[in-house]
């Protein structure tokens, strides 16, 4: 049936009622119910430590419950055994056999989670902004010259959880943003006074979990601010896979479209960061739907990006007929994250040779379209490093790299060499090919001690998840 809804456009279909399954309803899923006593238990013991939530489209339309559990949607989606060690696993098992009440649980459960890397990659303390008068804006990243990163404090959830999200923390509660009240009086002051500022990426979370009144405040202040250095507002979102109706037929979807349009006649390009780690969620009715009316009237550019998963998509096949299947619907690859140091890490990595060599033939199997994919890449400290291949240099196995983006910028696009080690996950895990330490080690260390003159208590970071 074709609905005509307002001035926009047509959609076929009405939203469904959203509907949000966690750990306290999880078990009212029918599908769930027919799962045996013993997996639904373990779901239980997880979802105590890592955050979990799911919704009525992804377990309707994402999973294929045939293939659970070894679907990846439901891998992704749902809180698997294997993401805790066995002894933090067999702990909370035993505590909640024993009926224990709530306030232990959490106790313990808050002991076993700071033995999970809560805090990766430096970004804690390197990256707070402050404007010239001295105030420090929480709630925003500048790392890299020419983007800055903002999360609003509304959007600092997501329509479903991803059980590999590296911001974890954030989502149990460990570190919430705190942010200030003129949020985006503050963030404009920014821009004023950083004119090397090109892009302003909104980040979460899930920005787009916002009612569109809420964004468009945001957008707003940003488009009537007339910056001429603002080129582009990226939006880094999961919306397009967890809750394609958020564009369709939600009841603000069409204000939504036309937000974008707006922002997009003010020669600002609106960058769509949208994160898949499937093809499975580009197959739906929906979000074919939701993609279509992005791209015929709104002037928005729809960018994908994924960490590389084990159980979930490290396979080249699976990638290829991802970037195809993006190519086909008109959206542009751009990157390929390898799992940051935190939290599951060692159920869902995949080390950085095979990352490269799962990169490399999938790449090979797609037109040129689709090799506007970067990567694999880390999201580290010192930048962003991708593994470019393997190499020999005389006799000697080497991993070659390059940064994409680097602290420095002049470190950027300059190969080097780490000794070979198919087994290493990141960045850390890897020794210089020669010498003591990589070449940008000793400055890395002078431009983090220069920061920490002014560190603040920062709390959200970007990588594996937006940009
Ligand atoms: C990836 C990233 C960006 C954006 O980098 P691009 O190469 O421009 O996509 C900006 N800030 C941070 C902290 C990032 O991790
Ligand atoms: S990866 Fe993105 S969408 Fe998924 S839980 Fe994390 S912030 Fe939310």
């Amino acid at each position: 049936m074709r609905i005509q809804r307002s001035s926009y456009q047509w959609s076929e279909f009405d939203s469904p009622p959203y509907k949000s399954y966690t750990l306290s309803n999880f078990r009212e899923i029918p599908q769930i119910r027919n799962l045996s006593k013993q997996l639904q238990f373990e779901m239980e013991v997880v979802a105590n430590i890592f955050p979990f939530k799911a919704n009525n489209y992804v377990v309707e339309q994402l999973i294929d419950w045939k293939k659970v559990p070894n679907d990846p949607m439901f891998i992704l989606t749902f809180p698997q055994k294997g993401m805790l060690q066995p002894r933090h696993f067999n702990k909370m098992a035993s505590a909640l056999r024993k009926g224990i009440d709530k306030k232990e649980i959490q106790k313990i459960a808050n002991k076993i989670r700071l033995h999970l890397n809560p805090h990766p990659a430096g970004q804690m303390e390197h990256n707070i902004p402050k404007l010239k008068d001295g105030t420090k804006l929480y709630g925003m990243q500048h790392k890299y010259k020419e983007t800055v990163l903002f999360f609003p404090s509304q959007g600092q959830t997501c329509h479903a959880y991803c059980s590999f999200c590296f911001r974890w923390p954030q989502f149990v509660g460990m570190n919430e943003l705190k942010f200030a009240m003129h949020e985006t009086e503050l963030l404009v002051q920014y821009l004023r006074e950083h004119p090397e500022v090109t892009d302003i990426l909104f980040t979460g979370g899930d920005p787009l979990i916002m009612k569109t009144r809420l964004l468009s405040g945001y957008l707003n202040s940003l488009v009537e601010a007339k910056l001429p250095n603002l080129k582009t507002i990226r939006i880094g979102t999961k919306t397009l896979s967890y809750w394609p109706y958020r564009f369709v037929s939600d009841d603000d979807a069409d204000e939504l479209l036309e937000l974008f349009e707006k922002v997009s006649a003010a020669d600002i390009h609106l960058a769509i960061m949208a994160h898949f780690n499937h093809p499975a969620e580009l197959s739906t009715d929906a979000i074919k739907q939701a993609v279509t009316r992005i791209r015929k009237k709104t002037g928005a550019q729809i960018r994908t990006q994924s960490p590389i998963l084990k159980h979930i998509n490290d396979d080249p096949k699976i990638w290829a007929e991802m970037w195809q299947k993006q190519v086909s619907l008109g959206l542009i690859p751009y990157y390929m994250f390898i799992v940051r140091d935190t939290g599951a890490q060692h159920y869902f990595g995949v080390p950085l040779v095979r990352s490269q060599k799962i990169f490399r033939e999938a790449y090979q199997m797609v037109s040129g379209l689709a090799r506007t994919v970067r990567g694999p890449s880390m999201s580290a400290t010192p930048g962003k490093i991708q593994a470019l291949g393997t190499t020999k240099v005389g006799r000697v196995r080497a991993i070659v790299m390059r940064f994409l983006q680097g602290r420095n910028p002049q470190w950027v696009q300059r190969p080097f060499l780490a000794k070979y080690d198919g087994g290493a996950i990141w960045i850390d895990g890897l020794k210089p090919f020669e010498g003591e330490k990589f070449f940008f080690e000793k400055e890395l260390e002078q431009l983090l001690r220069k920061d920490d003159s002014s560190a603040g208590n920062e709390t959200s970071s970007a990588g594996g998840g937006p940009p």
